[in-house]
């Protein structure tokens, strides 16, 4: 066990505290199950590389998110990812309480750091209920990430917001600005108002909440019996419903309530959470991702050579349009797409090419991103491969209890067959950031078809971009302010201020998949290289400039933390 004490330079001057259910720090430490903890982890990244004074608090998930397993009929199979702790990150001898079913539960903290090439360090605590004196229940509070019901979930969040900030005093942190990252952690909120007199006003002045649901039912509830029965009995429940809802504990309210910045994850979020939380004022801070993480090493070496410095000031990237010559640029796409293709198929039978034109799709297996929009109409889709050829690469993780995520996984099975010989198609087992850094760095294209307005952001085509892959996605989120038709990549569907009707909006993304294939996106890439390959520069110069953690976390800075 080791004091924060005897960790040099930590504890000095006032911090961010970031708090995040999930938190992607290394692709080792699976306590992550999709963009919500890797954009954490680019947060983080991003932090660090600017020396910006950060530390964070999330849950230990001592079992992991779930390794994926796929039956030869997609069937998921799921098994713990139990990880060695101890080979990451020290226990603190720091321990705080919270009171759950009037029982005192314990936490300890590990201690895990972040560190940059810049000499910056954020400091992350993953906090643990699994000690001797917690009840064999109360020890799995931390073991599983959104695992159980309600009543483990509600838990989960008091050891997260309660426990958190009782674990931020205890280490002796002096927090000028707690980030609510998404409702999970509202509960500080609520303890920050109990350690100040119950005013709401200062406990405003330092809270910062960003929401990442564009709907209603993605928000976590709780109904008052189960927060009577769970939370700490002295609790008012009074104040309780004035800032977080009459009928049902919302924590998104919550936070919106006691929070003086809140923002969305692009401008089209900002829209929709607006029209949601009618009267509060939401701002707008595009997602980002991590430049240096996201970029494949043969771009890495590229940019190295170009650019030196980009990694730290990625808006360098917006000069590879003039600088960088066509022909590196393809061949450092080449190489890693050959990697890619040799990875793919070295987990299945599918035998790619190198050469064939390779489009990707790969995030959580659940019904609003639509994977199986492209198969819409099969024969259609085969002839197309017929006139051109086409390979596909597909992966994603079905969370455990989402039987409909699930049965879409065994449903491309099944497609992935039907177009057998004509289009080769793989479904790759278990996508975490390691797979996603080889897929994202070497497809042709990035396909992403979510139902609108459900994509918040997304942040998979911006580490696409980087490698100077072409978007080829639905106008929501991010993607409407990075498009440009035909320059950075392409649209699928109308532009959302375009109002038509579900079923008519539907209809027109599956002609605009299949013709923009047949008579844009394919003919271009095997009969007009050089095109081709300016459009790849310009997803990097207008795309990769931009959505990069680094202009994300400026803007945090300058917006919302000061
Ligand atoms: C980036 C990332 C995501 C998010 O993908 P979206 O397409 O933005 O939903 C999910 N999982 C992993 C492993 C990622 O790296």
């Amino acid at each position: 066990m080791v004091a924060l004490d005897d960790l040099d330079g930590l504890l000095n001057g006032q911090k961010i505290a970031y708090f995040s259910m999930e938190i992607g720090v290394a692709s080792e430490i699976p306590t992550y199950s999709g963009g919500l903890g890797v954009l954490a982890g680019d947060t983080l990244r991003s932090s660090a590389d600017l020396k910006l004074p950060v530390v964070a608090v999330t849950l230990l998930c001592k079992k992991g998110f779930f390794r994926q397993e796929l039956t030869s009929e997609g069937k998921q199979i799921e098994y713990n990812q139990d990880w060695v702790v101890s080979n990451f990150m020290k226990v603190l001898s720091q321990e705080v309480t919270v009171l759950i079913q009037d029982r005192i539960v314990k936490i300890q903290a590990w201690l895990y750091q972040v560190k940059s090439l810049t000499g910056g360090v954020v400091p992350v605590f993953f906090l643990d209920t699994d000690v001797e004196e917690n009840t064999p229940e109360d020890r799995e509070i931390t073991s599983y990430l959104y695992g159980g019901d309600q009543k483990y979930r509600i838990k989960q969040e008091i050891v997260l917001g309660i426990g958190g900030v009782r674990m931020l005093d205890a280490l002796g942190f002096n927090v000028r600005k707690y980030h609510i990252n998404e409702g999970h952690a509202s509960f500080l909120a609520l303890e920050l108002l109990q350690k100040h007199g119950m005013i709401p006003e200062k406990v405003r002045d330092l809270c910062v909440f960003t929401t990442h649901t564009p709907v209603e039912s993605g928000h976590d509830k709780f109904s008052y019996d189960l927060v009577k029965d769970v939370l700490d009995g002295t609790t008012d429940m009074n104040v309780l419903k004035t800032y977080g809802g009459v009928d049902v504990l919302n924590m998104t309210l919550l936070a919106l309530n006691l929070s003086k910045y809140v923002n969305g994850v692009a401008k089209q979020h900002q829209w929709v959470s607006k029209r949601m939380f009618i009267g509060y004022e939401i701002h707008a801070i595009t997602n980002g991702v991590h430049s240096y993480t996201w970029t494949g090493e043969s771009f890495q070496k590229l940019y190295d050579q170009y650019l030196p410095g980009w990694a730290n000031e990625p808006e360098l990237l917006a000069r590879v349009v003039d600088g960088i010559p066509n022909q590196e640029i393809w061949s450092a796409h080449q190489k890693q797409k050959e990697l890619m293709i040799d990875y793919a198929n070295s987990l299945t039978k599918a035998n790619l090419d190198y050469d064939v034109f390779t489009m990707g799709f790969a995030r959580r297996a659940t019904e609003y991103k639509r994977a199986y929009l492209l198969f819409s109409d099969l024969e259609r889709l085969r002839n197309i491969g017929k006139k051109h050829k086409i390979q596909l690469i597909f992966a994603g993780k079905a969370h455990p209890r989402d039987t409909q995520g699930k049965r879409l996984i065994e449903q491309l099975f099944n497609y992935a067959n039907q177009l057998k010989p004509d289009i080769k198609m793989v479904y790759l087992p278990n996508y975490d950031v390691d797979m996603a850094k080889k897929l994202l760095g070497g497809v042709d294209v990035w396909l992403n078809t979510p139902l609108k307005p459900l994509e918040a952001s997304g942040t998979s085509g911006m580490k696409a971009a980087h490698n100077g892959v072409l978007n080829f996605s639905v106008l929501d989120g991010w993607w409407l302010e990075g498009w440009i038709e035909c320059i950075t990549g392409w649209s699928i569907g109308s532009h959302p201020d375009d109002c038509i009707e579900n079923p008519d909006c539907i209809t027109k993304e599956i002609a605009d998949i299949y013709n923009k294939l047949e008579y844009v996106i394919l003919p271009t890439y095997y009969e007009r290289l050089d095109e081709w390959t300016r459009m790849m520069k310009n997803s990097i110069s207008k795309i990769a400039y931009y959505f990069n953690s680094h202009r994300m976390m400026r803007r945090y800075v300058t917006e919302a933390y000061l």
